[in-house]
């Protein structure tokens, strides 16, 4: 808890308006947590401000408050909130909502998949804030159904995502139509320095940057091993570990839509009350995916990255990895999904044989050191026959490219083994002019000596 808030401090001191503060209580957060406190008073300051901090600590909140202080009621379209998912995007909506429930400020979400009609009903409704992914809202501006005339805020969250380079031409171009005076904010849990240099070429020379970070990216409430295992065990030792842990609810993390949607089935098969998410299903179905998950009638969520970064669903107790990524930052946002607000949480990762330095790579990054987990009462299983004869295959082709070498002869003897020169020659006079390290492995003739 003491890692994420400081009970010494309160919302009221912040200098947020009344009505802002009845919407904070209403939500029912008593103190404001260590970014909040950070970064709100920078944002109502005027700065232009980049902010880090943890998953899970509250960094929807310190970026819309000041906007629901500061945004005025007769002015539509004065804010606008990037974010790299539609999830993101409908959740930070709602978060606005709830939060400004005493406010005139009303927040609306611009998203792909979605009725674009009911989208330009609610701009023309006058919201101030707009919420949403940049593609639709690059679109709704081809249109002419938004614009950014009156804007005042731009703030995009998981600034690293969206500076990356599947996004980065699309924000350059949003922002670069914002000709009025504004104000930008970004923030993140994971920043490398070059994402930072590119960030502040879109503020003000003086931005400032907050950060509560120190130590490890990774909240110490999260309890995070890892579990090494056969590839081929993955699925038993999931369905192993959800059995005996018997968790509230837990996010099963794939690196493709297609295992994403074979371990559904397979956890389906097995009784288990999972649900999918991945980029590939329809908007309509990722968020009844979302809802059934918020009111706790899914015991298993399987996901692609699409969720990794910015979801906030209460009581996700334990987050699996069943792949690991590739990228660490990834990591670190996935296990985000747990421990959040101060709570408790566990994210165990699978990880291969071949993995070990993918998992260092991880380490070094987040700044956590992770443990090796021997789950209790796992037999692994046999190597399957496909893996044996696949390995029996190398093997096989290995030996005989070592027996071609010895009958043909290699060009350097350099880096042979005793046996292989013994082979070579049996009578077991070796040249002493053949491939020594100094001639680069070439043969060099008496005469030329
Ligand atoms: P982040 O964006 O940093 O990952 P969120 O903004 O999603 O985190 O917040 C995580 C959770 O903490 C949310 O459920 C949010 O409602 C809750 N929260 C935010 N601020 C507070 C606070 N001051 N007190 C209690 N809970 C809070």
């Amino acid at each position: 808890m003491s890692e994420t808030f400081d009970k010494t401090r309160d919302f009221k001191s912040l200098g947020l308006r009344d009505s802002v503060l009845k919407g904070i209580e209403k939500m029912g957060f008593e103190h404001p947590s260590d970014i909040q406190a950070e970064l709100i008073p920078v944002i109502l300051s005027g700065k232009d401000v980049i902010g880090q901090a943890k998953t899970g600590t509250g960094k929807t909140a310190a970026f819309s408050l000041p906007l629901l202080h500061a945004v005025e009621k007769n002015a539509p379209m004065s804010a606008l909130i990037l974010t790299p998912t539609r999830e993101l995007a409908t959740q930070i909506t709602s978060e606005i909502d709830q939060l400004g429930e005493f406010t005139p400020i009303k927040a609306t979400c611009i998203i792909g998949g979605e009725s674009m009609r009911k989208q330009k009903k609610s701009v023309e409704d006058g919201a101030q804030i707009i919420v949403g992914t940049p593609g639709r809202i690059m679109d709704l501006y081809g249109r002419k159904q938004i614009h950014f005339n009156n804007l005042k805020f731009a703030v995009l969250d998981e600034v690293d995502r969206m500076l990356d380079i599947g996004f980065r031409d699309d924000i350059k171009n949003i922002l670069s139509k914002i000709k009025n005076e504004h104000q930008t904010v970004f923030v993140s849990a994971t920043m490398d320095a070059a994402i930072e240099r590119l960030a502040r070429t879109f503020m003000q020379e003086d931005a400032e940057k907050v950060t509560t970070i120190s130590g490890s990216l990774t909240v110490e409430m999260v309890d995070q091993k890892y579990i090494h295992v056969q590839p081929w065990d993955k699925r038993r030792l999931l369905m192993h570990i959800l059995k005996n842990e018997k968790p509230e609810m837990t996010v099963v993390f794939c690196k493709t839509k297609a295992t994403v949607h074979k371990i559904t089935q397979y956890l389906r098969d097995k009784k288990v009350g999972v649900r999918e998410i991945h980029g590939d299903l329809r908007q309509t179905k990722r968020n009844r995916v979302m809802d059934s998950m918020r009111k706790g009638h899914v015991d298993v969520l399987v996901a692609s990255d699409l969720a990794a970064r910015g979801l906030d669903v209460e009581h996700i107790t334990h987050v699996i990895n069943y792949d690991l990524p590739e990228d660490p930052e990834i990591y670190v946002h996935r296990i985000g999904r747990t421990a959040r607000a101060g709570r408790r949480g566990f994210a165990w990762s699978f990880v291969t044989p071949e993995q070990g330095q993918l998992l260092t790579n991880i380490e070094i990054l987040s700044g956590a050191h992770i443990e090796k987990l021997d789950y209790d009462g796992f037999e692994p299983g046999p190597v399957p026959k496909d893996v044996r004869e696949q390995q029996e295959r190398e093997d096989r082709i290995q030996r005989q490219r070592e027996a071609d070498k010895v009958r043909t002869g290699p060009r350097s003897l350099d880096g042979l083994s005793e046996d292989q020169l013994s082979a070579m020659f049996p009578g077991g006079k070796i040249p002493s002019g053949a491939g020594n390290k100094r001639s680069g492995g070439r043969l060099r003739s008496k005469r030329r000596r």
